[in-house]
């Protein structure tokens, strides 16, 4: 089947012609709704959550500040208008606010307001308000409810679906966490408009690795639609985020606890992660412009040892360059050694041999687990050079 055919028989078109994805999870199972609009319509999309219950026609928003200024208003509008109560809590926006220290309080501030077993969060904004947000709702009395609005390119695509929650601790990112499924996820395009088109670019790194680890046909459409969708197509996005948000789901699906499969959403992450190690997870390196310079290594490391043929980490700097993401970890003064060292210390290193996600061709991700340490070094060097 072809990608044009697989969503079309995937995603069926409900309400105001959105995309509708479902996660099977069982009795955890839930939907992923995409579109223009979805924020405004907000109401009418939890109202059938939440029942009649006095105590469930109230939602808790978690939001941070940036997200809070541009598009809250759209949000309690919509309750408003179908008469659900609601209060919001604002965070400091940034990765600084994923920690105990503001999980703490967050508990503490919803049990304050009188949280109950029944009660249901809204999680609206990125990634880092959607991990801690619910977190807090797996821990808070055991588990409450809570419904993704993410509002970022990264967190439509990756981090509101697959009930990854978490914070982060000075051993390192997310470490501390739960699987915790949302029991809805709402991506309204629209609110892409006000993200800076650097955080747009970084969400887009992770949308292009579905195609690299699964998916050819989207990997060519993509290099047709990448550059517009950049620009600000909205029905290029909307294709998008859909095609992604299926890719995740399918995984997730056949492997929620990253027994096996779900270890190919990693592509480019062991080299990523450690170069934002190495940057001190600060602006200079943003999490998706690693994973964009990391699928690129993960290709030139496929090729050096002859799992992929030639040419294909070329393609993929092309469409990079195309839409203005970096290629190269040249420039940000690492080096072989402590790029290295950050992936030791990340990984079980058996025999000298380290773990890979690698691809055998574009569309096709493959686990490798015999990955020796020269190899990757001396791919470094001539990367770094
Ligand atoms: P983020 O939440 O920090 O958002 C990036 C910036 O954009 C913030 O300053 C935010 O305030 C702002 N912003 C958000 N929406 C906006 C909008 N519509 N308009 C204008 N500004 C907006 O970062 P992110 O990239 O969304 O998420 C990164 C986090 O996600 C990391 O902590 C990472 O570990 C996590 N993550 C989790 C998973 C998972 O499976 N749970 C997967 C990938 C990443
Ligand atoms: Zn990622």
């Amino acid at each position: 089947m072809n990608t044009k055919d697989a969503v079309t028989t995937t995603i069926m078109n409900t309400m105001n012609s959105h995309s509708t994805i479902d996660v099977a999870l069982g009795d955890r199972s839930y939907e992923i709704r995409i579109g223009e609009g979805l924020l405004a319509e907000a109401g009418a999309h939890l109202a059938p959550l939440l029942g009649e219950h006095a105590a469930r026609r109230h939602v808790t928003i978690v939001t941070d500040a940036n997200v809070a200024a541009l598009h809250l208003d759209t949000l309690t509008r919509a309750l408003d208008a179908a008469k659900i109560t609601h209060r919001a809590i604002v965070l400091d926006p940034g990765e600084h606010t994923k920690d105990f220290t503001h999980l703490a309080k967050l508990l503490d501030d919803w049990l304050d307001l009188g949280i109950e077993r029944r009660s249901m969060i809204v999680a609206l904004g990125g990634g880092v308000v959607g991990d801690l947000t619910g977190f807090a709702a797996a821990i808070a009395l055991r588990g409450i409810d809570f419904v993704q609005m993410p509002t970022t390119l990264l967190s439509q695509v990756d981090s509101s679906v697959g009930g990854k929650t978490g914070i982060n601790t000075r051993h390192g990112k997310n470490l501390v966490g739960a699987f915790y499924q949302p029991r809805l996820v709402l991506a309204d395009i629209d609110v892409l408009d006000t993200l800076p088109p650097r955080e747009l670019r970084a969400g887009y790194a992770e949308v292009v690795k579905y195609g690299i680890i699964r998916d050819p046909g989207f990997f060519a459409w993509l290099e047709k639609h990448g550059p517009a969708l950049i620009a600000g197509d909205h029905a290029a996005r909307t294709e998008a985020v859909a095609i992604s948000c299926q890719a995740k789901a399918d995984v997730v699906s056949a492997d929620e606890r990253e027994q096996g499969e779900r270890a190919l959403l990693n592509l480019g992450h062991t080299f990523g992660h450690a170069m934002e190690a190495e940057s001190g997870f600060s602006d200079r390196l943003l999490h998706g412009e690693s994973v964009a310079i990391g699928m690129v290594l993960a290709l030139q490391l496929s090729e050096r040892i002859g799992l992929c043929p030639a040419g294909r980490a070329a393609r993929l700097i092309a469409h990079l360059d195309a839409v203005g993401l970096p290629s190269s970890p040249a420039g940000y003064g690492y080096t072989v050694p402590a790029l290295l060292a950050h992936m030791q210390h990340d990984k079980k290193v058996e025999g000298g041999k380290l773990t890979f996600i690698l691809a055998s061709d574009i569309g096709k991700g493959v686990i490798a687990r015999d990955i020796a340490t020269d190899d990757v070094a001396a791919l470094l060097a001539k990367a770094l050079a």
